[in-house]
């Protein structure tokens, strides 16, 4: 074993230096039917109005208010799709449909359910008002309104907003290309069986969903072995195409630890070691002002949380998300979460609801080799490092992973 050579950083100062170097992807127009995930590129706004006509909001009869009481002649019929042409003369109607555009002369709809219709004619409420029961040009949208802004993440909602605008395609930040490869002697594909002193690889699986939900296009290279040589040629032939590497296992201070170096080989290392646990051999690295380098710990509780708390955010700053860091909600906890002296720590809780509040129970030992604490957990509390213990009872922030 040798001494690192790295400076352990704060954890804060760490996200901070990942997020810097990381930079943000280019822009693609693509068809609106593709959009589900992506995140808009720029603000779209409205240029024109949005309805773009006066249609009816029921079926029944458009006519002028002034003519309440009366018995009207029905001059035709609007329908969706198929206007009514021209317009209704005074003490007339034309019969209307839902979503048909409301005739020039009228100024209200009456529903079927209040008239009496007696062949071609109906009689009509007395009390009528003049715009009610049609939706009226640019309720939803006026020109010149912002749509969406840049940052948004396009759901069902934002893409059918785009769509009723006319846009067949949208601008949307490209979605990171990222290489992922385990490292290490003593892994084995998943379903084969271990030999003597091996393990499956389920880091890469573990990553790969991860990096999936994260808005990643994933290239996985499978294991690397701890050789310096075939791990670099791995490795700058993965990179020749992407944007990321992410990387698991051979980060400590080992001498089977192959990945700083050559990182450090390859561009700058930001960030070498951290004070965070799990997650202390976290390695951070630019190789151009394009690509980065994640280098995650082996074991699998700490290749997770530091996914969490650097991988995923910049991942997400290269898609142009507004919005880079979970949500955080304040929960009340349900144990005393002891903290670490010299390392921001990341506990992982399982939440529940107690009348109007959630409470947070530990998942148990938070060795960073449980990925039993880490499976279920629905949120990660941190405990700043110190000897202050957050007391049972105590109110804190947690970053939530999924609610109960
Ligand atoms: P390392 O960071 O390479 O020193 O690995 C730390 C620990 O994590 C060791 O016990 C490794 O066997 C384990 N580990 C490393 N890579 C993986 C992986 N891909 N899947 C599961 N465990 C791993
Ligand atoms: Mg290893």
């Amino acid at each position: 074993m040798r001494a690192s050579a790295y400076p352990l950083i704060d954890a804060d100062e760490a996200a901070a230096l990942v997020l810097e170097h990381t930079p943000v992807l280019g822009v693609e127009h693509i068809a609106i039917g593709h959009c589900a995930g992506r995140v808009l590129a720029e603000d779209l706004i409205a240029e024109a109005p949005l309805p773009a006509f006066p249609s009816s909001a029921v079926d029944g009869f458009a006519l002028r208010a002034a003519d309440a009481g009366k018995t009207l002649r029905v001059v035709g019929e609007s329908a969706a799709g198929r206007p009514f042409l021209g317009a209704i003369p005074p003490t007339s109607a034309a019969r209307i449909l839902t979503g048909g555009v409301l005739p020039d002369g009228a100024d209200c709809v009456v529903m079927v359910e209040d008239v009496q219709l007696a062949g071609d004619n109906v009689t009509v409420p007395n009390a009528l008002k003049a715009g009610t029961n049609y939706h009226k040009v640019g309720d939803d949208l006026k020109p010149g309104d912002r749509i969406l802004a840049a940052g948004t993440q396009l759901g069902a909602a934002e893409i059918g907003v785009a769509a009723a605008t006319g846009r067949a395609n949208l601008p949307v930040r490209r979605r990171p290309r990222v290489a992922l490869m385990s490292t290490g002697d003593e892994l084995v594909e998943v379903g084969k069986r271990p030999g003597p002193g091996q393990i499956p690889d389920s880091n890469r699986w573990a990553l790969l969903a991860a990096l999936r939900e994260a808005g990643a296009d994933l290239n996985v290279l499978g294991i690397a072995p701890d050789q310096a040589e075939p791990l670099r040629r791995l490795v700058v032939e993965a990179l020749r195409e992407s944007d990321a590497l992410v990387t698991s296992g051979g980060v400590s201070v080992g001498t089977h630890d192959l990945v700083k170096p050559l990182l450090e080989s390859l561009g700058t290392v930001h960030v070498g070691r951290v004070k965070l646990k799990p997650g202390k051999p976290f390695t951070f690295a630019s190789l151009d002002n394009q690509r980065v380098a994640f280098a995650l710990p082996g074991f699998p509780v700490s290749s997770l949380v530091t996914f969490e708390v650097f991988v995923r955010p910049a991942l997400r700053k290269m898609q142009g998300f507004a919005q880079l860091q979970r949500p955080s909600l304040p929960v009340r906890l349900a144990y005393h979460a002891k903290p670490t002296v010299d390392r921001t720590e990341y506990q992982r809780v399982t939440l529940h609801r107690e009348g109007r509040e959630l409470v947070a129970q530990t998942t148990g030992s938070q060795s960073s080799s449980r990925l039993m604490s880490l499976a279920g957990a629905h949120a990660l509390v941190r405990v700043p490092a110190g000897d202050r213990t957050l007391k049972k009872g105590a109110v804190v922030e947690a970053m939530i992973l999924s609610l109960p």
